[in-house]
């Protein structure tokens, strides 16, 4: 069976409360009860110690003598002779009770007679309708005879004091259990109030709304902050979602303008084509358009499994100098036919890192695209590698278009272009510094720009260098690729 939480509470409450209650309460009977019987066994002392004052030996035999005017004494007398008996302690005989006891008739044989004069003290014993208790002692006449003194007290109104005390007791606690479990029901409900305020606020969010928030009463209480955690994280959601909506809406836009382009092509050459020359040619320029589509389709793969954390680095320890002087060397032909100068400046040999060369390749050849890619004839692009504090930089400097302030922050965004007239001259379709970011991130790095419009831009990616400020001492154990 499944209990709510306020049903939980309140049983917890009442099941607590009734376990304080019910210690108390057995503490507080127990302590009136040894109170209570402490009572009557002084009052017993304090009657026979009386009584004795009163008992005279005439002729031998023990007898009460008191002012049967005085009206304190006779009321003491009557009290304290209510249950009394006399033996003589020689022969255990009766020599005197009073008229209660004839009626009861429970008379001490002669052994019982001898064990308590032997050992006074208090006995007890039951009558069919009441128990009584006893205080013997031992009298003592002139001629030295020796009587034992009975004194008893019915324990019957002790008894019923108890039972009236349990009979409270077990009305009261409960009755009052009762009165705390509805109190705490009604805590619980005020308590938890506010919770299912939040579950029906956060029950009406969904995708389609994430802009919604669930109320916060501002009191900085523990729901309160739940609910501020939870708006956190409905904002961040929110992010995300409108993030990958434009994403795929820049996705569907980049693929959709080839693909009808494809398509047109491919119908007007359906209809006019004749000779296998204008198939072949349609068709290889097709063949072009597709390898750009599925060089996007990559792309956005990789970067789709980089940002979701999923990139395989097959890190091993390389020298990024050697790597990026290899890849200048691989792209310097394409820079000097667009008339740009492609150098590198400075790279220090044997600046090692642990890294996936395919992956850091990647990283520089986007890097030294964009730089010839953005810079005009004439131009120039300076590539340099250095060690400092632990750390490899890669730069790559150039003399290009440079990018807009406002557009620095965008840049590494996915299908961000800067100043879209321009770009449109320019291929790519934006997605090479988001992969670049990506990358550099997944080898715990940073990429940073800094940029001047009309003057250059300046790309530099720090990484952590495997052999923090050491010199290259061996070789790697495998080799770069080109
Ligand atoms: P793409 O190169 O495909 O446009 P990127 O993600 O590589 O996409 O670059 C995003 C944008 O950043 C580019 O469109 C361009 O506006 C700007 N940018 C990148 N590198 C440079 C550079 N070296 N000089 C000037 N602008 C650059």
């Amino acid at each position: 069976m499944k209990f709510g939480l306020r049903t939980k509470l309140t049983l917890l409450y009442a099941a607590l409360f009734a376990v304080v209650l019910g210690l108390l309460g057995a503490f507080f009977y127990h302590a009136m009860a040894a109170r209570l019987d402490t009572g009557v066994t002084d009052e017993l002392d304090q009657r026979a110690a009386g009584l004795r004052g009163y008992i005279n030996f005439v002729d031998g035999k023990p007898t009460l003598v008191y002012d049967r005017d005085d009206p304190e004494e006779t009321h003491f007398i009557r009290l304290a002779t209510r249950y009394y008996q006399i033996y003589d302690a020689a022969d255990g005989h009766l020599v005197e009770r009073s008229r209660e006891m004839d009626l009861l008739d429970v008379d001490l044989s002669p052994d019982e007679v001898a064990e308590r004069i032997a050992e006074p003290g208090i006995d007890e014993f039951d009558t069919e309708s009441d128990r009584l208790r006893f205080h013997n002692s031992v009298l003592r006449a002139p001629d030295r005879h020796v009587y034992l003194l009975r004194v008893g007290a019915s324990l019957g109104p002790l008894q019923a004091t108890l039972r009236e005390l349990k009979k409270t007791l077990e009305l009261m606690i409960p009755a009052a259990v009762f009165v705390a479990a509805l109190g705490g029901w009604f805590m619980a409900r005020l308590a938890l109030r506010p919770v299912g305020e939040l579950r029906r606020a956060a029950h009406r969010i969904s995708i389609s709304n994430l802009d919604r928030r669930l109320p916060q009463s501002g009191t900085g209480d523990e729901l309160d902050l739940l609910a501020a955690t939870f708006n956190n994280v409905f904002e961040r959601l929110q992010k995300s979602v409108e993030q990958m909506r434009e994403f795929s809406v820049s996705i569907s836009h980049e693929l959709r303008t080839p693909l009808t382009a494809l398509q047109g092509e491919a119908e007007i050459t359906l209809m006019r084509a004749s000779t296998v020359e204008d198939y072949r040619r349609v068709l290889t320029s097709q063949l072009e358009e597709l390898g750009k589509l599925s060089r996007l389709v990559n792309q956005l793969l990789t970067l789709a499994r980089a940002e979701s954390g999923q990139l395989k680095l097959e890190a091993r320890e390389m020298d990024l100098s050697e790597m990026v002087r290899s890849l200048a060397e691989q792209m310097e032909p394409i820079a000097s036919y667009s008339g740009i100068r492609l150098a590198v400046t400075g790279a220090e040999p044997g600046t090692w890192i642990a890294a996936d060369p395919q992956w850091l390749e990647r990283v520089v050849l986007n890097l030294l695209d964009n730089a010839i890619k953005f810079t005009r004839e004439g131009g120039s692009v300076e590539v340099a590698v250095t060690r400092a504090n632990g750390e490899a930089r890669l730069q790559v400097r150039d003399t290009g278009a440079g990018i807009p302030q406002l557009a620095l922050p965008h840049i590494f965004e996915r299908f961000y272009r800067a100043d879209g007239s321009r770009s449109k001259e320019v291929a790519g379709v934006g997605l090479g510094l988001s992969l670049v970011r990506s990358i550099v991130q997944a080898h715990r790095g940073r990429v940073e720009v800094q940029s001047e419009l009309n003057v250059g831009s300046t790309f530099t990616v720090v990484l952590p260098l495997a052999r923090a400020g050491a010199e290259a001492v061996a070789e790697p154990s495998g080799h770069l690729a080109g």
